[in-house]
């Protein structure tokens, strides 16, 4: 079973609700929103970088398309030196290799252009 291989020991509450069968769920592993109005700026799944090179995001490519906000899976090590990051939404990129600064950048640069405060139509790009 999935949960089993996937999932550590969670919260009190995932375990308990993992206990029963006929409820599916994930968890999103990062929300950047907007410090100032909370909009959410895009999507994160992340995992511990063993060289794999899929993730399962369904959910969260399906929830950025709905919100019109970027969605990304981001492989990383630790202490994180280097991260290898792949574009999931809105479009499927290829998975690079990037400075763990990089990122921060673009994070920043979301942060700087909300589409509400700023009144913008569309999120910013990397
Ligand atoms: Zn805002």
């Amino acid at each position: 079973m999935a949960r089993k291989i996937y999932h550590s020991r969670g919260s009190a509450f995932n375990e308990w609700h993992r206990q029963y069968s006929g409820i599916a769920a994930v968890d999103i592993d990062l929300v950047p929103c907007c410090e100032k109005c909370y909009e959410p700026l895009c999507l994160i799944e992340h995992a511990f970088d063993k060289g794999q090179t899929y993730k399962t995001c369904s959910v969260t490519i399906k929830l950025a398309k709905r919100s019109h906000i970027p969605a990304w899976l981001i492989f990383y090590n630790d202490p994180v030196t280097k991260l290898r990051v792949q574009k999931l939404s809105p479009t499927l990129g290829q998975i690079k290799s990037i400075q763990p600064y990089t990122f921060i950048k673009y994070l920043q640069k979301l942060q700087r252009n909300c589409p509400v405060c700023e009144g913008l139509k569309t999120i910013a790009r990397p």
